[in-house]
């Protein structure tokens, strides 16, 4: 079965072999999907015949946006928390164990119709691929069924058993739970391990003895780092060869240049500073540097409560001063840099066709227009969803 695309008034592709620049911009395009992949791309002209036929009537396509970190596994939220922090109360990180005693209290299927409803959400909204965390769970068997659950939804999962340390632990007793039987547990589950790297959460030693383990039991590191103020985060996210450090709001220009000269992709999560009116990481700094970025949600019920990939372009555009290409490249090929996949984040020929068409002419809209849902079809797969 195949099926063409045509009629495209503008086509974000990522390749710049196809295309203008670097999201590959091709106008009056076409593309073929030949069993839910790429298999042609060009001018609509010189397009050639398929089995079934799109019309995207002057629509702009993209590449489906790669949200590269989330949280979907929890019960309950903490609108009040929200209310309070912004009638003037500080965002501590405390809430957590709210979320933690909440979703230990839920049963299975009740993490899995709070998991599927976000999952949905984000779909609707363009993500063809997200990443979920574990992390509020914090016990051997919470944890595992944490990410048992997520790779119902995800084949991107990632252990984060050190999110926080739970009540009546030390930071030492719990890392050494973490390192030894939790993640024996969670690693049959899970792609990527993560630590938060945070005064009050996990130091330096800490953070590189979870990264460690997790590596010695196959799965790949990747870090919260610099979120809440300077660390090590970054510096320990480069030296392991992690795939990415994430939040990076207060970055050295040592930080800044480590990530400049790393594989290490600079994730950021500007939902989480709009959700805790804090000040905004230095991505013109980054990109200006050479460092690789990426755009994600970081969707949870604390400190970034959307789903919504066109929000943290607008975001991205407006307060982080990323151009709309540089936030829409950030949001598809970044996140997918993230998660080192080469199947998706872009529209070359055998990619995966995760295709969406915006109500838009053109890509420049998503940040142009906040807050519309601009996005009115979604291929996963090469399948409408
Ligand atoms: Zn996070």
């Amino acid at each position: 079965m195949s099926l063409l695309i045509t009629n495209l008034g503008e086509l974000v592709t990522n390749d710049p072999a196809l295309g203008r620049g670097p999201l590959g911009l091709l106008h009056d395009a076409a593309l073929v999907v030949v069993d839910g992949r790429v298999a042609w791309v060009g001018a609509a002209a010189t397009a050639p015949a398929a089995d079934e036929r799109l019309d995207a009537a002057g629509r702009a396509g993209l590449p489906g946006f790669v949200d590269s970190h989330t949280h979907l596994v929890f019960a309950g939220d903490r609108a009040a928390e929200f209310a309070a922090r912004m009638a003037g109360a500080p965002y501590t990180g405390n809430g957590i164990h709210a979320t933690v005693a909440a979703t230990r209290a839920a049963s299975d299927d009740e993490l899995r119709a709070g998991i599927g409803r976000l999952r949905r959400e984000a779909l609707r909204q363009g993500s063809t691929t997200v990443e979920i965390k574990s992390g509020y769970g914090l016990s051997v068997a919470d944890e595992a069924r944490s990410l048992r659950i997520a790779r119902e939804y995800s084949e991107e999962t990632t252990f984060l058993g050190a999110h926080v340390v739970p009540d009546g632990s030390t930071a030492d007793e719990y890392v050494a739970l973490v390192c030894g039987a939790m993640l024996a547990a969670a690693a049959p589950y899970a792609r990527w391990v993560d630590v938060f790297c945070e005064r009050n959460a996990f130091d330096a030693e800490q953070s590189r003895a979870v990264l460690t383990a997790g590596v010695a039991a196959g799965l790949a590191p990747r870090v919260h780092a610099n979120q809440l103020g300077p660390g090590p985060g970054v510096q320990l996210a480069v030296e392991l060869g992690a795939a990415s450090a994430d939040h990076c709001t207060h970055l050295s220009d040592v930080d800044i240049a480590a990530l400049a000269d790393s594989s290490t992709v600079a994730t950021l999560l500007p939902g989480a500073e709009f959700g805790t009116r804090s000040g905004y990481p230095p991505a013109r700094a980054l990109l200006d540097a050479g460092a690789t970025v990426a755009l994600a949600t970081d969707c949870n019920p604390g400190s970034s409560y959307t789903s919504s990939m066109p929000f943290c372009v607008a975001l991205a555009v407006r307060e982080l001063r990323m151009t709309p290409a540089e936030a829409v490249w950030a949001a598809t090929a970044g996140g997918a840099r993230a998660l080192r996949r080469d199947d998706i984040g872009h529209l070359g020929v055998e990619a995966r066709a995760d295709v969406l068409l915006l109500d838009a002419p053109s890509h420049v809209h998503l940040a142009y227009r906040p807050g519309v849902p601009l996005v009115c079809t979604v291929l996963l797969n090469g399948e409408p969803t």
